[in-house]
This record gives C-alpha cells, structure tokens and sequence, in this order.
C-alpha cells in the first residue's frame, strides 16, 4: 500500500471498507496496528513539530478525515478516493467487533461522557464484548496501562484530543497488550450525544 503523501504527512489511500478489511486480517495475523486521522489542522501542526510528523508518519493508518484532505489530493490528481473520518471508521469497527467477538476498551473523555458512551455501543451491538473504559482525566499512567492489559482488548479507542492522544499512544504502544489502536479525538462526546 502506498501512502500518498501532504506536506510531508502521509495518508492512506483506502476507504472504509478497505481499511476496516486489512484491519481485521492484521488482527487474525497478531500484529499490531495503530491509526490516527489527519485533516488540514494536524498537517499545519505537524509541519511546525518535527516529533508529530514522524509520530504521525509512524502509525500503521493515517486516515483521510479532513476533507480538506482529500480535495489537496484530488487536486493534484492524487491517490485519495473518499473521506474516512474517526468516528466513521470506529463505527466500522464497532461493528467488526461486533461480528468477530474482539474485545474492545475505551479510554478518554469526562467519566460521564465515557460511560454514556458505553452504554450507547452496548445498546447498539448487542454481541459486542465492551471489556473496560477509563475517563481521560486519571493522570496515574501505570494505573491505566494496568487496566487496559487486565481486561486484554483486542481494539482500544483512545479519545484525549488531539495531538495529546497520538503522543499518548506512541509512548504506551510497546506497553499495551492490545492489537488494534485508534486515536478518535471527540468520537465518545459525539456518540455519547
Ligand atoms: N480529553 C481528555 N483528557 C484530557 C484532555 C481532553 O480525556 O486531558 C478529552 C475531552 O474530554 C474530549 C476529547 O478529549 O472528550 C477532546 O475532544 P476534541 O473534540 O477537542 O478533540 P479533537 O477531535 O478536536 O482532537
């Protein structure tokens, strides 16, 4: 898979589908897989921060979630077909989660907001093994690193904001007994309604 690459930052030029595919066989492969969103914002960013370039550029899936993005691309004639937002691709996955029975943590938001939110993914994927969540607020990193791997998920969803969540997980990722993460930004407010 090629990326295409903006202003430095590389993107990958795969729909949801797609990208929730190889996902899913990278999981059945035991490797692990992380993925970030990047829109116009995050570009500006990276482009003044040398360690969020190479911290995006590192992720397994830099996802096409600004359309800004993916009008740069097309522009130039470019290799992006369609938007792929966090929130949508989450969704996707939610919903692989669903099928295949993957374990999945939340991490991030108010308490209120997280345990909403858990209670809307039960309430929508009835088969769905929601293991564990965690508010973004504890500041005791260990405690966290512990509850994550005392549950095992197989997919976290990390909400802290961004750029805060993407250095968040390259810092644990070595430390976390999980196969899939994701950095969804203000995904758990959304869905928590
Ligand atoms: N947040 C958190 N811990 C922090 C700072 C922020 O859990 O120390 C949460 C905040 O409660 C919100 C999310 O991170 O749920 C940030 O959402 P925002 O829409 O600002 O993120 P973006 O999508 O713009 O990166």
């Amino acid at each position: 898979m090629n990326s295409e690459t903006i202003l430095g930052v590389n993107v990958t030029p795969l729909n949801h589908k797609e990208i929730t595919n190889a996902i899913n066989q990278r999981i059945k492969a035991e490797l692990k897989s992380t993925i970030v969103a990047i829109n116009p914002e995050k570009i500006i960013k990276a482009n003044k921060n040398q360690e969020l370039l190479a911290l995006l550029n590192s992720a397994t899936y830099q996802i096409p979630d600004g359309i800004g993005v993916i009008l740069a691309s097309k522009l130039r004639k470019g290799a992006l077909q369609s938007r792929v937002t966090g929130i949508d691709l989450m969704e996707r996955l939610l919903e692989l989660a669903d099928t295949e029975r993957y374990r999945i943590y939340l991490y991030g938001a108010h308490d209120s907001v997280v345990s909403k939110a858990v209670q809307v993914i039960k309430t929508k994927y009835t088969n769905i093994e929601l293991v564990g969540y965690m508010h973004g607020y504890e500041q005791n990193t260990n405690k966290i690193i512990r509850d994550i791997n005392n549950c095992s998920p197989d997919l976290l969803f990390v909400a802290l904001g961004s750029p805060r969540q993407e250095f968040w997980i390259k810092e644990n990722m070595d430390r976390l007994n999980v196969k899939v993460v994701q950095g969804v930004g203000g995904s758990f407010d959304v869905l928590s309604g």
